[in-house]
Formats: structure tokens, C-alpha cells, sequence
């Protein structure tokens, strides 16, 4: 056997397992599909500015041990994320906070703003309750007892809708819980206590995982099939999508891509911040991504007198598009379970990362789970 571990694919958790797995000693071999590596952190370098080719990814994470790790890898610089929205030609600060409340209610105290958050969280408790219903059962239900009605239209269900291709009462109340509401003038979209992007460009990470590991970009593994790379390696670490790895013998998931429309215009400064949100559903991009403003602050902005935005298209995912996101459905939630029930199975391969495990993880909870795989636990108890 020539290697201990071939890696398919060579994103996030690919990456990070191979690294790992090469530090103590263990002979990797990685393969991408792609023509190049590092998944979707991979980004373009043009007209001086990292293009997030495969959608805009801001690290984040309160957790110490990932922070620790990605920062040993390459320095990151102090970006924080603080969107806005933009409805009806007027701009709300995301996540919901005492600036968004100022603008959508003209409250400027905590009290007022909570005072109207809980008239209309009461309104929709009592439609619920006229329903029988307790516990919110859908997107709908949770944003509507989570910020109200006047939110919930202006900055949510337009956006939320276009992002999934799906009503928000067929979509799932955690989805939504993963925005913060805070009675503070805080536009931070995150809560967690480490942010940033990594110095350089996120290529700079993929680099610092992968050097000295042998490589091979434009290798698609279903070519050869798991029979011959069985023969290759001891073990198969799979970060593609799990139901194409298993035939498709249960039925296809469903996933959610995204068509970039990449412009380039001849300003320093287009949209003024990183991320503008449309949250109108009649306007088709969900938002703009302008991409120099993940690294550069201030004066610097104008130092480059070019700038790129990507207008982003949210569709449901075809052959031959990029998956994106796992649709978190009642029915592709059960098909998943069928899946990863074959893949319990099997004591030689393992499955990770957003696709494998058709989970919406972010970037940290996926260096997380390898950092604690017990796969590298075992192969060395103190990895870092
Ligand atoms: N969301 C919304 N309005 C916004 C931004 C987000 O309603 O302006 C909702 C939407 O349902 C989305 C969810 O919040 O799917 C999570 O958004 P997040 O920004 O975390 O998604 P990401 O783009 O990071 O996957």
C-alpha cells in the first residue's frame, strides 16, 4: 500500500486532515476534482484584490483551539463583519440591533425597542396558539416570535426565500437562529469572540495545510472508482458529496448552489463595505459581494483605484453546478440519514466536511471536527 491515507478533496476539512495526518507521520495522498486546491476558500488574485471565487467565507469561532490553530498557519487581520441590508432603497444594519431597530421603528432606547419586538412577537404567539402550535414549527414561526412581523417581511422572508428556493413555512426554525438579535448598537454580524481573514487571502491557508503533502488537482476519484484507490491506501478520508459516493442508490440530495455575476469597475469604493444584503424578493441577487474590503481598511480602499463585486444568484443545484448548501428539509434530512447509515459501515473510510456529512457548517466547526477527529486523536494525542 503506498499511502496510509487518500484524501478526496482537498477544502477545509481535507485539508486540515492531511495536514494533520502528515505531522504525525502518516503518508498522504490528496486529490481534487477541481484545477486547483483548497474548495471553496480558494480565491482568485486579480486587479490586487482576493476574489472569493466560490462565495464570500469570513472566519469566525469562539472556540480557542481552532483560533489557535488557524493562526499558527498565517496571521489574520481584524475584518469584522457588519452587512447591510438594503430594501425599498433603504439601508438596515444586519444582524438585528438597536441600529436596525432605530431605522425600521424609529425606537432609540432598548426599552422601546424591546417593547416593540414583544407587541409583535405577542401577536404571532396568538396566531400560533389560535393554531394549537406551541413551539415554532417553521422558519416563519420562529423569525415572526423572534423579531416580529415588520422584520420578518423587510429584512427576512424575501431574502430567506430567495437564498432557499422554498416558502419559510416549509423551511426549518434553526436556519434563522443562526442570526443574533441584540438590543446593543452593534452591527458585528457574529457573536463569537475571534474574527477575521487570513492575510494574504484564504490561499494562504490551503498553502501552509498542504505543503509537502503530494497533490493531484484535476483527479476526479469516481474515474477510477473505490475499488482501484482501495488499493492505493489504507484508508479513504471522503469530503465529496455522500450520495453520489454511495451511486445515488437511495435517491438524490438536494442542494442549493450559487451563480457568481463577477463585475469589475474602474472606482476605489462601489458599495462602501463587504457585504450588501437585497432582501427584496423581486430583485434576483440575494447580495453583493465587493470583494476588497475583506482586506483592505481605510485609506487603503482608495489605494487601489479598481474594485470587483459579485452579484450572487441563489438556484437549485443541477449536474454539473458546485453544491453549495445542504437543504435542510424534512425530506432530504431523512434521505441524509440513509446515507450516513452506510457510512457508519464502513471502518475504512471516513466522511467529512459540509458535502460528506450534508451538514451548513461554517469554516471553524470543520477544522473542529478533524482537529477532534477521533482518527487523529488516535494517530497523536497531542496534534497541535
Ligand atoms: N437571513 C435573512 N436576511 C438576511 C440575511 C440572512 O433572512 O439579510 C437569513 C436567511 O434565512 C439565511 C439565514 O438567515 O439563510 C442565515 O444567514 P447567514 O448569513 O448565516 O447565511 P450564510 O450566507 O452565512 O450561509
Amino acid at each position: 500500500m503506498k499511502y496510509d491515507y487518500l484524501i478526496v478533496g482537498s477544502g477545509l476539512f481535507g485539508a486540515t486532515f492531511a495536514h494533520l495526518a502528515h505531522k504525525a507521520g502518516k503518508r498522504c495522498l490528496v486529490i481534487d476534482k477541481r484545477p486547483h486546491t483548497g474548495g471553496n476558500i480558494y480565491c482568485e488574485h486579480k486587479h490586487g484584490i482576493h476574489v472569493h471565487k466560490y462565495g464570500a467565507h469570513i472566519f469566525h469561532t469562539s472556540d480557542r483551539d481552532v483560533w489557535d490553530f488557524v493562526t499558527s498557519l498565517v496571521p489574520f487581520n481584524r475584518f469584522t463583519n457588519s452587512p447591510v441590508a438594503l430594501y425599498g432603497g433603504k439601508l438596515y444594519n444586519l444582524p438585528f440591533n438597536m441600529n436596525t431597530f432605530y431605522q425600521m421603528w424609529g425606537v432609540t432606547t432598548p426599552a422601546e425597542a424591546a417593547a416593540k419586538i414583544e407587541e409583535q412577537k405577542q401577536e404571532a404567539v396568538a396566531a400560533m396558539a389560535a393554531a394549537g402550535v406551541t413551539t415554532p414549527r417553521n422558519l416563519e414561526e420562529q423569525a415572526l416570535t423572534l423579531v416580529g412581523r415588520d422584520i420578518y417581511e423587510t429584512l427576512i422572508k424575501g431574502y430567506t426565500e430567495k437564498q432557499w428556493g422554498r416558502p419559510c413555512t416549509e423551511l426549518p426554525a434553526f436556519i434563522i437562529r443562526r442570526l443574533p438579535v441584540r438590543l446593543v448598537y452593534d452591527n458585528n454580524y457574529f457573536n463569537d469572540t475571534y474574527q477575521g481573514i487570513p492575510i494574504g487571502g484564504y490561499n494562504k491557508i490551503t498553502e501552509a495545510l498542504l505543503a509537502g503533502i503530494e497533490c493531484r488537482t484535476g483527479v476526479d476519484f469516481f474515474e477510477q472508482g473505490r475499488a482501484y484507490w482501495e488499493t492505493q491506501a489504507a484508508k479513504i478520508v471522503f469530503t465529496g458529496c455522500i450520495d453520489e459516493f454511495y451511486g445515488y442508490r437511495f435517491g438524490k440530495l438536494q442542494y442549493r448552489t450559487v451563480r457568481f455575476e463577477e463585475e469589475v469597475h474602474p472606482v476605489p469604493n462601489w458599495q462602501g463595505c463587504a457585504v450588501v444584503n437585497y432582501t427584496e424578493r423581486d430583485i434576483p441577487w440575494t447580495r453583493i459581494i465587493e470583494h476588497k474590503h475583506f482586506e483592505s481598511f481605510g485609506a487603503d480602499v482608495e489605494a487601489n483605484p479598481t474594485t470587483i463585486i459579485s452579484k450572487e444568484f441563489s438556484t437549485e443545484w443541477t449536474e454539473g453546478s458546485e453544491p453549495f448548501y445542504p437543504v435542510n428539509d424534512t425530506a432530504n434530512t431523512a434521505l441524509a440519514e440513509q446515507y450516513r447509515a452506510l457510512a457508519a459501515l464502513e471502518p475504512n473510510i471516513i466522511f467529512g466536511g459540509r458535502l460528506a456529512e450534508y451538514k451548513y457548517y461554517d469554516m471553524a466547526p470543520v477544522i473542529a471536527g478533524v482537529l477532534r477527529h477521533p482518527e487523529i486523536a488516535a494517530l497523536s494525542p497531542t496534534h497541535a
